[in-house]
Parts: C-alpha cells; sequence; structure tokens
C-alpha cells in the first residue's frame, strides 16, 4: 500500500510538472528508463518523469512541489557515478542538468570561472585552454563528467597528487533547497580568502546530491602547465617501485599525474591496447611540469632514479602528446576489465571500481593485500589507480544473477574496505558513498570511535532536508 501510495504521488507531481514546465519534462518510460543505470551496470528504479532544467527557477519549483508532494527527487549530471549515488531508488523524479551548461563568467585576474551544473569538465577545459588556464580536478570520465556531478561527488582523477579534489577548487555554489520554497542560496566567495561564518560550501562539496540541488559553481583556475614530460618504467618487483614513489616525492617533482598498475593488470591492458612497445611488470607513469630548456635535463635524472629502483625498462617522452601510447596502457585498465567481463561472463555482468585511499607508503602492503582477499574470494581482479595520492582502484567483474557469486563479491569489497581501514587509509577517496559504501562508512568512523559523526550527518541531512526528499537511501540512510 505503501509503495502503491508513493507512486501515485510520484505520478501525479509528473503530471503537475509536465502542465508547469511544458517541454522540459519527460515521462516517456523509454526516456525515464536512460535514468535508471550507472556505467557500473547498477540499475535503480526508472523515473515518474526526468525534468530538463533550464534554470535555477525549474529546479526550484520542482523542490517546492516535491516537498509538497513528498516525492524523492534524484540529481542527475551525467550519470557516471559508480558508487550507486545517482540511480533513483524510488520511483520519483529525476532533475537532470544536462541543458544547463552555460558558463556565466570567466575573470582571469580573479582567479576564477562561475558554471552552471551541466557543463561538462572536459568542455570547460577546451575554453579555458584558449586563454592559457585550466580547472585541475579532471576524472578520467573528464569528457562527460559535469561540473554539478563532479561537485557533488566530490571527484578526484589522475593530477590529484598536486591538485586534490573538487574540495580544493570549489570556491562558492549556487544550490537550491529541498524545502517549502524551494530556497535559492548563494554560499561562498569569489575570492580566495573567505571566512563567511560555517563552511557551508565545502559540506554541500562531496554531498552526493542529498543536501542540496546544485545549479551553478564559482571554481578556481589553474594555470595549464608550460610544459609537461612523462617516464613510464615497469618494476619486477612491488617494493621497488613503491620506493620510487617515494623518492619522487621527497626529491620535489610534485608529479602532475603519478599512476600505477601492477603486473596482472598490465598483462590485461597489453592485450587489450597491444600498444607496439614491450610492456611487463608493475607500471609507473610520472609526468612533471618542466621548463623547456630543462625538459631533457629533467627527464634524464627522473629515469635514473626510476632505474636505481629497479626499473627493468623506463621509456621517457618530451611532452604528453608523445607520451599518448604510454598513458593510453593505463586508461585500458577499466575497458580491459569490462571486456574479459562480457567475454568471460556474458551480458549482465557487473563492473565494480573499488575506490580505497591508504597513505602512500602502505602502498605495498594494501596491493598485496587485495590480490590475496581476491584469490581466497576466486576472483580475477585488476588492480591500479593515482598511486601518488594513495587513492587504489581494484576492479572486479562478477554475475549479480548467480547468487553465490554475488555473495562472494559482496564479502570481498567489504574486506577490501576493511583493510584499507586497517592501514589507515579511507573506504572511498573520490567515487563516494553512494549506496555502495555505507556500511564502509559506518566501519570506518566505528574504527575511528567515531560513530558520534555518522549522527551529526544523520542530523544535518534532517536540516537541509526535512523531509528526506532528496537522493533518500544515499551517503548515510
Ligand atoms: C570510466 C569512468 C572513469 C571515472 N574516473 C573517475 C576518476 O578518475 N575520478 C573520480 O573522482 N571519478 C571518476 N569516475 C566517477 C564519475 O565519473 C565522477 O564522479 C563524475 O564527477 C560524476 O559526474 P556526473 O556528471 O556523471 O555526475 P552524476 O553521476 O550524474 O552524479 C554524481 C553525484 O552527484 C549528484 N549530482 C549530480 N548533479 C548534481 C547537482 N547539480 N546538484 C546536486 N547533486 C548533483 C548525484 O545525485 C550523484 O550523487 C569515473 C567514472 C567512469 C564511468
Amino acid at each position: 500500500m505503501g509503495a502503491w501510495w508513493a507512486g501515485l504521488r510520484a505520478r501525479s507531481l509528473a503530471e503537475e510538472l509536465e502542465r508547469r514546465l511544458p517541454g522540459r519534462v519527460y515521462t516517456d518510460p523509454a526516456v525515464a528508463s536512460l535514468y535508471a543505470r550507472e556505467p557500473s551496470g547498477l540499475e535503480g528504479r526508472p523515473p515518474a518523469a526526468v525534468v530538463l532544467a533550464r534554470e535555477p527557477g525549474d529546479v526550484s519549483l520542482t523542490l517546492r512541489l516535491a516537498y509538497k508532494f513528498e516525492v524523492p527527487v534524484y540529481l542527475q549530471g551525467s550519470l557516471s557515478s559508480l558508487s550507486g549515488s545517482a540511480v533513483p531508488l524510488d520511483e520519483g523524479i529525476v532533475i537532470s542538468f544536462e541543458k544547463m551548461s552555460r558558463v556565466r563568467e570567466f575573470s582571469p585576474v580573479d582567479g576564477y570561472v562561475e558554471a552552471e551544473a551541466g557543463v561538462r569538465l572536459g568542455e570547460l577545459n577546451s575554453l579555458l585552454a584558449r586563454e592559457g588556464y585550466m580547472f585541475p580536478v579532471d576524472p578520467a570520465s573528464v569528457a562527460v563528467a559535469t561540473v554539478g556531478g563532479a561537485v557533488n561527488s566530490g571527484a578526484g582523477g589522475l593530477r590529484g597528487a598536486k591538485y586534490g579534489t573538487m574540495r580544493d577548487w570549489v570556491l562558492g555554489l549556487e544550490a537550491v533547497l529541498p524545502d517549502k520554497r524551494g530556497s535559492v542560496i548563494r554560499v561562498g566567495c569569489r575570492v580566495v580568502k573567505c571566512r563567511q561564518g560555517y563552511d557551508l560550501t565545502r559540506l554541500i562539496v562531496g554531498s552526493e546530491g542529498t543536501l542540496a540541488a546544485v545549479t551553478a559553481a564559482v571554481l578556481r583556475l589553474a594555470r595549464l602547465p608550460r610544459r609537461v614530460v612523462v617516464a613510464a618504467a615497469f618494476f619486477p618487483e612491488l617494493e621497488g617501485l613503491a620506493a620510487a614513489v617515494a623518492e619522487v616525492k621527497a626529491a620535489g617533482y610534485e608529479p602532475l599525474i603519478m599512476e600505477f598498475m601492477d603486473a596482472p593488470t598490465v598483462a590485461k591492458a597489453v592485450e587489450y591496447v597491444r600498444p607496439g612497445f614491450e610492456a611487463a611488470g608493475h607500471m609507473l607513469l610520472v609526468a612533471v611540469e618542466a621548463a623547456d630548456c630543462e625538459a631533457v635535463e629533467v627527464l634524464e635524472r627522473l629515469s635514473r632514479l626510476l632505474s636505481s629502483h629497479g626499473a627493468s625498462r623506463v621509456y621517457t617522452a618530451p611532452s604528453m602528446r608523445e607520451a599518448e601510447p604510454l598513458i593510453k596502457l593505463r586508461r585500458a585498465m577499466y575497458p580491459s576489465q569490462v571486456r574479459l567481463a562480457l567475454e568471460e561472463k556474458g551480458p549482465g555482468t557487473l563492473v565494480y571500481v573499488e575506490d580505497i585511499a591508504v597513505p602512500p607508503s602502505r602502498l605495498v602492503e594494501a596491493v598485496r593485500g587485495v590480490r590475496s582477499l581476491a584469490e581466497s574470494y576466486g576472483f580475477e581482479v585488476l588492480l591500479g589507480g593515482h598511486v601518488g595520492d594513495g587513492n587504489l582502484h581494484p576492479i572486479v567483474a562478477f554475475d549479480p544473477r548467480n547468487p553465490g557469486e554475488a555473495g562472494r563479491a559482496e564479502q570481498l569489497f567489504r574486506e577490501i574496505m576493511r583493510l584499507a581501514v586497517k592501514l589507515g587509509g579511507t573506504v572511498s577517496a573520490e567515487h563516494g558513498i553512494g549506496v555502495l559504501k555505507r556500511e564502509g562508512l559506518r566501519m570506518e568512523l566505528e574504527a575511528l570511535g567515531s560513530l558520534r559523526a555518522l549522527e551529526l550527518m544523520k542530523q544535518l541531512k534532517r536540516v537541509f532536508d526535512p523531509k528526506g526528499i532528496l537522493n533518500p537511501h544515499k551517503v548515510v540512510w
């Protein structure tokens, strides 16, 4: 009865929205089903309506009515989340920001750009590059990831070792609250130094669409690096690679990119991309900025450093363009696991990307630990990540229709999270908690003796969203 009433309310709201926002609301089930599935294969409930918002007023109206009808609302950019944070779990309304894609203001003097939620990070960077700037947070999904999605998932990416995550680059936000009035708030500043009471901007960053609907963000800018040189080394021993990571950092290179894949993963990636050069062993990819006049010398020094830790092969490239074959090999990690999964297990297979982080000094223990866990649960795991900041992405494929296999996979993910916490790390570095890591969040806070923090999070959720209509069942449900 409860679900029946909830469905009826959602469909009534959908009709009301169709009337009030003509041409901006889609209720066709075929369209709605496109907004119910994440790339991992995780599937939710098709919404009763998809609102393609064009301005903050559309978002405000939708949230005001959703409050009145008590209907869940799910906020989406490109739906590329990997944690189950963007899929609708109940019948409700999706607000998609894909049509809110204006860059409102670009101020190089003040060092910021203001962009609407639906601007894709890749497009933003193409625009900024023309002026010699960049927005440095670059998830591997940069071609599709939107400003709103990246802000709310607290995204990181390949340049995380040097530039951190969204948390470090958002100056201010325009957002709509799920309250009686659909209130629009503006928090944060257009200046780097900003003490505006409690930091609501940072609270909303990474809140996974559970606190407020972000309609625009003021983002800090970075200058485009003048020149980037790249070295890729292949190590027979993990210990050698880990020592090289430590020394590259200690030597003050401040790598822009520091990526890793372990030897079995390199072998799969080679099979997938056939790179045309010899690649075997544990791979470390390092990109550093260098002035034109010192590029050759920096590469030589880097190359010597990597070899001194036992790298059996080191390739160097004097620019990002020339490094493309090396970078392509690293990027092949996810697609090669997807292909493997489809070949071996057939369609319907889920490919989950884990997202733990450990202090970089615990890398060897983490890699060995994940491999041994995967073996004991009988799974092939591909393992790599953004090693400069200790973020590892074990990738595991499993068949959710096979209850035994799904159960073992769930247990494996739980154990991997437990390992990360034991090593002083975290269960999620950049993908967020979503639905997949709620238990992990509890586990992590419990290990810190801080379950009270979880209670505070639940209270904050109620302050922002008194009726619990925004992305329910996610993060701290
Ligand atoms: C191949 C692949 C590689 C990836 N690599 C990385 C990586 O390197 N680093 C990384 O961090 N992530 C990565 N991701 C995950 C994901 O792409 C990023 O987190 C991305 O920033 C999400 O953007 P999106 O627009 O698709 O957001 P969505 O998936 O649509 O949404 C993400 C979250 O934000 C919320 N949200 C979306 N828009 C709004 C809004 N306007 N207001 C409030 N809440 C909103 C959603 O409800 C959801 O909780 C990868 C994903 C894939 C498929």
